[in-house]
């Protein structure tokens, strides 16, 4: 029996990168899982696919974030999944994982772009968490994937760092209100880590990567999953309001 047994769990942008590490890793551990994504459900499919190949439990939730009515729909998805599977709507652990990169210098960052970050990686977790608490009970678990960026100078991607800075403030003020009720809630900073992103694909770009590292190496997502796993264990349960630097030694400059 895994350590998550009879447990159920969100993870935002799980179709890929992280997101899907975390899923598959929180499901061996025993965990239901909703595997939410927003344009490619192949890839969500596949992930439950996989998930329901090793003996886990998943179910695919599609809700497109940063968007008016956003977390209404992510949660009548999730809500309804978890209801036919388990006769209950509570949901254990909450993964905050999707975002958008910038991609843009300051110079260039327009009102519009700026919009966007802030409404997928900023404003969708705090909605979210908020929606959520009526779903989690006593003793649950959250956790918010930041970005090694609010330590680190990177001039383009402002904008985006802006909104990591913002989705730790979560982890802080929300621990307080959420201690009674024993319920943690903290924020997982990764490195650079191998995504889709085709410059993962250029063995002179990943050098230069990985050399950021204190283990001369760039991230797997499996090295973010296994720290979002310790987090949404009974082991993690007197962490809260904290940052956890999960880069790989690349903050040590
Ligand atoms: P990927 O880019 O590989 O995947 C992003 C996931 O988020 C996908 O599942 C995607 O769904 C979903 N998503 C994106 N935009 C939206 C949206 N508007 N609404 C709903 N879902 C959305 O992610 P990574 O693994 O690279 O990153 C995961 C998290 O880690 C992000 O918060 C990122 O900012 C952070 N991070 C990443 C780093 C890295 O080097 N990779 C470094 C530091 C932090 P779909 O497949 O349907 O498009």
């Amino acid at each position: 029996m895994g350590s998550l047994s009879g447990k159920t769990a969100l993870v935002t942008g799980s179709s890929r990168g992280m997101g899907r590490a975390t899923a598959i890793r929180l499901a061996k551990e025993g965990a239901l899982v909703a595997v939410h994504y927003t344009s490619n459900k192949d890839a969500a499919d596949e992930v439950v696919a996989t998930i329901e190949k090793d003996g886990g439990r998943a179910f695919a939730v599609r809700a497109e974030l940063g968007v008016p009515g956003d977390v209404h729909e992510l949660f009548l998805g999730l809500e309804q999944g978890l209801k036919e599977r388990t006769g209950t709507t509570t949901l254990d652990i909450l993964v905050n994982n999707a975002g958008v990169m910038g991609g843009v210098n300051a110079e260039d960052t327009t009102p519009e772009q700026f919009d966007r970050l802030y409404a997928v990686n900023a404003k969708a977790p705090f909605f979210i968490i908020q929606r959520a608490l009526k779903n989690l009970p006593d003793g649950g678990r959250i956790v918010n994937i930041s970005s090694g960026l609010t330590h680190v100078a990177n001039p383009e991607e402002i904008a985006y760092a802006m909104t990591k800075g913002a989705v730790e403030q979560l982890a802080r003020h929300f621990a307080k209100l959420l201690g009674p009720r024993n319920i943690t809630i903290n924020s997982v900073a990764p490195g650079i880590t191998r995504n889709g992103n085709p410059a993962f694909n250029i063995p002179e770009v990943v050098e230069q990567m990985a050399a950021l590292s204190a283990f001369n190496r760039v991230g797997e997502p499996q090295d973010v999953a296994d720290v979002v796993a310790f987090l949404a264990s009974a082991d993690a349960r007197w962490v809260t309001g904290a940052f956890i630097d999960a880069t790989g030694g690349t903050l040590l400059g």
